[in-house]
């Protein structure tokens, strides 16, 4: 994530994270709070606790800022590492990228009723981030907001399909 600081953001840090927040910028859109009310709560002093969730949430929910207000900046030697995922509508697929790398996808062809997932891949060194749950769910969000049902033919997402209770309303039957 590139950001650009100045003197009206201020900052909290852990360890790996430094968390900055520019009061003269937010929307109060209450994104923040609702998604982490132990790290976002402006009924305490200081209204950010950057020790109240692990340092993956916090940054997802950075990320969802509409504001720009909230930004974020790993320190250097962290071990964290920040897996982007994004839909590309023209290539019928979601990908998984670490910094500049593709690390994975998953990848579907629809007709105007429903999508059939018919593949999804990461690459090894990166099994076990939940990569592969995040890239299915990913082209599930986006089903649903083109209302349009979904065949997991991939067995990973077949057995995503198995174990996520929440997807069922949009399995094709
Ligand atoms: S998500 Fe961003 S804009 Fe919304 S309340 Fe939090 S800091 Fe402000």
């Amino acid at each position: 994530m590139s950001i650009n600081i100045n003197d009206d953001y201020k900052s909290y840090e852990t360890e790996d994270l430094i968390v900055y927040w520019n009061a003269d910028i937010c929307e109060h859109s209450g994104i923040c709070t609702m998604g982490l009310p132990k790290v976002f709560n402006v009924r305490e002093k200081p209204w950010i606790n950057v020790f109240g969730e692990n340092t993956k949430k916090i940054i997802e929910i950075i990320e969802k800022c509409p504001s720009g207000a909230l930004k974020y900046k790993l320190k250097k030697g962290s071990a964290i590492m920040i897996f982007k995922i994004v839909f590309e509508n023209e290539n019928n697929r979601s990908a998984a990228f670490y910094k500049n790398e593709e690390i994975g996808e998953c990848t579907f062809s629809r007709s105007n009723e429903f999508w059939i997932i018919d593949h999804t891949f990461v690459i090894e060194k990166y099994n076990g981030e939940g990569i592969g749950k995040k890239l299915v769910k990913n082209v599930v969000d986006k089903a649903r907001e083109e209302n349009v049902k979904i065949i997991p033919l991939c067995p990973f997402a077949l057995k995503e399909f198995q174990n996520v209770k929440e997807y069922k309303d949009i399995l094709k039957q």
